[in-house]
């Protein structure tokens, strides 16, 4: 079996800098925030081209605390995309704002911008695209959109660290990025964990008073906060990875270029775009096809796992029914959910199975085109 994901292969050779790292914690007797946390925001908010970053407990802390420190609350609409993953919507919810969906774009998947515009009211107080995939989303024309309407304009970057539009990196691209250190992320913690990235300073100050239970020093508690600190382990393990990333971004790349060669002019295959000035970090490598369940089963029987991000949009789940939106009301997004297959693909990846891979895929769509 070719697994979908493989997080003991991809900390193998880190084992024992990471085994040092969390010693470091426990001798240091500091278990939340602290040195190890302080170093690893430096160094992410560099690398991400942005002044200041703020380490939290997971990336939907992140999108919760950015939202709050944009100023967004009850009354308010932020307008995102329902091709996601649920925290984008739910961290827009959590605020008392309201999510207004608007539909993607079809060959990358990211919030269209001509529909956000659509979508724009008296009400409007921020954009909230996803570079889902790890592919950017058009940020030069959201930005536009957002300056033209005073909004903010905050990434759900949790898929996409690393990714690039036009040489510079996503996080820095809008007013306040965000990303998630889950594990099965392009750079994930031990356990949970997210950061946010800007470089405002008075939203980096509303940030680090956010996570901390809303004190600005000890027992000085100014607004209502909440816990949502990074623990010190995450952060000593998250400093030993991050200098890995680019390699492992490369790594990642040349898998995805391998598939291109191999799986071209498959019939009925379509494969994820690149746009010109966009620099895809592969956190999925989603092909689509319309005959995507019956493909799906047919590489589980040659033994390739694969995973579906996300088989249902947002405003289709039953939790958020609510909202208003029905089936056929976003259709490019609808249609993604159904046609959307992410094969397996991570640094550790070896060239034979992603061949194995391309290979069963091949045999697989055509026998679909030999029965139709
Ligand atoms: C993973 C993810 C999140 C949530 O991050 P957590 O760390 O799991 O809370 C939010 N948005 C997107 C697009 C994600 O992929």
């Amino acid at each position: 079996m070719i697994p979908f994901l493989d997080l003991t292969a991809h900390h193998a050779s880190l084992r024992d800098e990471l085994a040092a790292a969390v010693a470091r914690v426990l001798d240091g007797g500091q278990f939340v925030l602290g040195p190890e946390v302080a170093a690893f925001e430096a160094a992410f908010a560099a690398y991400c081209g942005a002044a200041q970053g703020i380490a939290v407990n997971s990336g939907t802390s992140a999108l919760h605390l950015a939202l709050l420190a944009a100023g967004i609350g009850p009354g308010d609409e932020v307008i995102t995309t329902p091709f996601t993953f649920v925290a984008t919507v739910a961290a827009i919810e959590y605020t008392g704002a309201r999510p207004v969906l608007a539909d993607v774009e079809p060959d990358t998947g990211a919030l269209d911008p001509a529909a956000a515009a659509a979508c724009i009211t008296p009400r409007t107080r921020a954009i909230l695209p996803v570079h889902i995939h790890g592919h950017p989303a058009d940020m030069d024309r959201l930005g536009a959109l957002a300056r033209r309407h005073g909004l903010a304009l905050i990434e759900d970057a949790a898929q996409a660290h690393g990714a690039e539009l036009d040489g510079r990196r996503v996080g820095a691209l809008g007013d306040i990025g965000c990303f998630s250190f889950y594990p099965s992320k392009n750079l994930g913690a031990a356990g949970e964990g997210g950061i946010v990235v800007t470089s405002d300073e008075a939203v980096a100050r509303r940030l680090r008073r956010l996570r901390d239970w809303g004190q600005d020093g000890k027992h000085n508690h100014v607004v209502k906060g909440f816990n949502a600190r990074m623990p010190a382990i995450q952060g000593a393990v998250l400093r030993v990875k991050l200098p890995h990333l680019d390699g492992w971004i490369a790594a990642r790349r040349r898998l995805a270029q391998r598939y291109r060669r191999a799986l071209a002019e498959v019939p009925g295959l379509r494969l994820p775009a690149e746009r010109p000035g966009a620099r895809h970090v592969y956190h999925v490598f989603a092909v689509r096809t319309p005959d995507r369940d019956r493909v799906r089963t047919a590489l589980a029987g040659r033994g390739v796992a694969t995973e579906i991000h996300y088989p249902n949009p947002v405003h289709l789940l039953p939790p958020w029914a609510g909202l208003g939106w029905r089936a056929g009301d976003l259709p490019v997004a609808e249609r993604l959910a159904r046609e959307t297959l992410s094969l397996p693909l991570y640094p550790e990846l070896a060239e034979a199975d992603a061949d194995a891979v391309a290979d069963a895929l091949r045999d697989v769509m055509a026998e679909a085109a030999c029965a139709s």
